[in-house]
């Protein structure tokens, strides 16, 4: 798996940086990809990628904020022309979405020929998609956000083709079973497959948030992730500024990290007000006040694999 920020801009774009889009490839197990956030312009970044939106099945949107979602009609319409026709398309969001959507394609005498499905969600929900568990909870950011907690499935350990051997059997089309099935018959003798094969791998999470400032539920999604990706709109300065925008400080994102456990920090969502060479002075002052955080700011085009 992969993820791909195409947008990492707080509130405005900047000219290195668009507003939020963030692409997860769930390659090599499916041929898709999910999109979180819809920033303007989001189907232009789109188009520097070798990513078609036919291939998009899956939008989440975090919140209604315009530097979210303002990218969001002109995608649905494109997609109609770059693959999508016929291919059902359905996306999650805050009670509003619908509207907006519904709202935009109908002024604009817009007509998609693809299915769409448009669920509005709500905190402590639960969904499943192609046997990804994705977790719903609600923010904290003046108008309702939500984060995404993304829990991939288990998948199985290996055969341990040592103690097969020492059992007796000997490589061949039936380890394909002892993978497949939980017993395994040969002459008369029954085997539990499990026995010969290492315990099942645990599938990874990945949580990706909304704007927020600290929450409880930040926890909830964020415990013992393998990935984060989280907004820091402010690197610096006053944690109390941060906090009366909605926002998080970057002290706030390390805190969450190390409370939760989580092992990697993806840091999207930077105040425009930051360069490019701002960003990496501030990283190392960052790496020197937090050594343990394990983290990344990220910049447009960035792509990381999970
Ligand atoms: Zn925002
Ligand atoms: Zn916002």
């Amino acid at each position: 798996m992969n993820i791909t920020f195409l947008g990492t801009s707080a509130g405005l774009p900047t000219k290195e940086r668009n507003t939020q889009t963030i692409i997860l490839s769930l390659a090599p197990t499916q041929n898709s990809f999910w999109l979180f956030d819809a920033g303007e312009a989001c189907q232009h970044q789109i188009l520097h990628t070798n990513i078609k939106l036919g291939k998009i099945d899956q939008i989440f949107i975090t919140h209604l904020h315009g530097d979210h979602i303002f990218g969001l009609p002109g995608l649905l319409t494109s997609r109609s022309f770059q693959g999508g026709e016929g291919k059902p398309l359905t996306v999650y969001g805050p009670t509003g979405i619908k509207a907006y959507i519904e709202t935009t394609l109908l002024i604009s005498g817009s007509h998609l020929n693809y299915p769409l499905e448009i669920i509005e969600i709500h905190d402590g929900e639960e969904l499943i998609i192609e046997q990804i568990k994705v977790t719903v909870r609600k923010l904290h950011h003046g108008i309702d956000s939500f984060g995404y907690r993304i829990q991939f499935p288990d998948t199985q350990g290996n055969l341990i083709s040592d103690k097969l051997i020492a059992a007796g059997i000997m490589p061949g089309p039936i380890y394909q079973q002892f993978k497949l099935q939980e017993h395994v018959e040969i002459d008369g003798v029954t085997y539990e497959s499990k026995d010969y094969r290492m315990p099942d791998k645990p599938g990874k999470v990945i949580a990706i948030f909304g704007d927020t400032m600290p929450c409880p539920s930040e926890v909830t999604l964020a415990e013992q992730a393998d990935v984060i990706v989280h907004e820091s709109t402010y690197l610096e300065g006053d944690l109390d500024l941060s906090h009366k925008y909605y926002h998080s400080h970057i002290d706030d994102v390390a805190q969450l990290a190390n409370v939760c456990g989580v092992k990697r920090v993806l840091i999207n969502h930077v105040s425009n007000r930051y360069d490019l060479n701002d960003i990496a002075q501030l990283t190392e002052v960052i790496k020197a006040k937090y050594p343990e955080l394990n983290f990344v700011i990220v910049n447009d085009f960035d792509s990381f694999e999970i």
